[in-house]
């Protein structure tokens, strides 16, 4: 789960890792007065959505009159954000941040998040700050610092300083960043992050160190623990979809592809997408229903999947180890009821019950391309996704 800067900096705030006063705005006259609580002159309006590169995008502007937010905040309020990371069609602006003007000296970046391979929290630091991190690891990867933390002793404090010489800090500079690492480690840990990002880290001209940006992202098998951070979900920020789904305990990441997929098992959803792609279309969507899917979670993934235009055809592939190939059936029959499946449908059903599967399938008298195994099953869904898309 990701949440917005604002929020980011709440928590900062709360675990003493340094950044500037600020207050979030949900109107213009709201960050009008969100401006006047600010000492001035030098304010700065910044868009929150869930996506970085927003200064570059027109998200974030400095301004140096009351007069000049109100414009700045009218301009990007309900503006249509289109950064790096939204994709083409952008994202909207809902909400502000409106924060004290930083006397910036040097721009750093700083990165913790879990090294899965290491199974270690990696403590990443730059002097290439307010770039684009991926383009500094590709091109210069020397000049980014890591660190290994073990979780049963902690950030230790030689790290620290190893990150902080690395960074070309000095004097008091050093101290505060040891305090910062430490602060954020706290922050890592307590709330059950996956990353947090501070991309500005900031040393300012009197030599203080600040987190000019932060973006945090939680892990969300611990949110059941963490009903402070679920509080911070913002709907408006994910996909309509994404959000349907996950109302259904189903795992769903909707894509840009014109073949629905409906599958059980992780494993085999991502090798239903990759045998779609190798003969010649894409996906448009991951879902795995999980082994413990309901019919009627069934006919929602169906719903979900049918809600997209762009889906031309649906390729079902199970395999029945706890999940029964006659509860996908019955789910299959009962969207057929609801919701009508106006587009070819081509199931693949194998393992548990699945004669009985077969049977409900063929008696309910629906139009579905029966396939015998998965390449005979992806070559079908291929095949009447072009034909649709050509009857159109
Ligand atoms: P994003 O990464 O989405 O573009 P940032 O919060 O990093 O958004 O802001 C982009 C740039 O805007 C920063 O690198 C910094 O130069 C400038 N900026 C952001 N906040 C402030 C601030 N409070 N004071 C001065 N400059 C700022
Ligand atoms: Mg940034």
């Amino acid at each position: 789960m990701k949440i917005h800067e604002y929020q980011a900096k709440q928590l900062f705030r709360e675990f003493g890792v340094p950044t500037p006063e600020g207050y979030p705005a949900f109107s213009v006259a709201e960050a009008v007065e969100a401006a006047k609580r600010l000492p001035g002159p030098i304010r700065v309006v910044k868009a929150q959505i869930h996506a970085g590169g927003r200064g570059l995008g027109g998200g974030v502007k400095v301004c140096k009159t009351l007069e000049e937010v109100q414009q700045r905040a009218q301009q990007i309020m309900g503006m249509q954000l289109v950064t790096h990371q939204t994709g083409p069609e952008g994202q909207t602006v809902r909400r502000l941040y409106i924060e004290g003007g930083a006397d910036i000296a040097r721009e750093l970046y700083l990165g913790m998040l879990l090294d899965r391979d290491s199974g270690q929290i990696v403590l990443m630091a730059s002097t290439e700050g307010g770039m684009n991190i991926e383009d500094v690891a590709r091109d210069t990867p020397e000049k980014i610092v890591k660190v290994w933390v073990d979780p049963k002793v902690g950030l230790q404090d030689f790290q620290c300083r190893k990150v902080a010489f690395a960074l070309g800090l000095t004097g008091k500079t050093v101290r505060q960043a040891g305090k910062f690492f430490h602060a954020l480690y706290a922050l890592y840990m307590a709330k059950d992050c996956s990353l947090v990002e501070i991309n500005p880290l900031v040393v300012t001209g009197s030599g203080d160190l600040i987190a000019l940006d932060g973006k945090i992202t939680f892990d969300d098998n611990a949110l059941d623990r963490q009903k402070e951070i679920e509080a911070f979900r913002d709907l408006d920020e994910e996909d309509p979809r994404e959000v349907e789904a996950s109302r259904w305990d189903l795992n769903y990441v909707h894509l840009d592809g014109n073949v629905g997929c409906l599958v059980n098992g992780a494993g085999l959803a991502m090798a239903t997408m990759d045998i779609l792609k190798h003969y010649g279309a894409e996906p448009a969507n991951f879902l795995d229903v999980g082994g413990s899917a309901t019919a009627e979670r069934v006919t929602a993934a169906f719903r979900i999947i049918l809600g997209d235009a762009r889906v031309h055809a649906i390729f079902v592939n199970i395999f029945g180890g706890i999940m029964k190939c006659d509860t996908i059936a019955a789910g299959i029959i009962e969207a057929a009821k609801q919701v009508g499946i106006d587009r070819p449908l081509v199931v693949r059903l194998e393992g548990t019950n699945v004669e009985l599967g077969r049977k409900m399938l063929a008696e309910s008298g629906l139009a579905i391309t029966a396939a015998d195994d998965m390449k005979d099953g992806a070559e079908k869904a291929v095949a009447a996704a072009r034909a649709y898309a050509a009857s159109l």
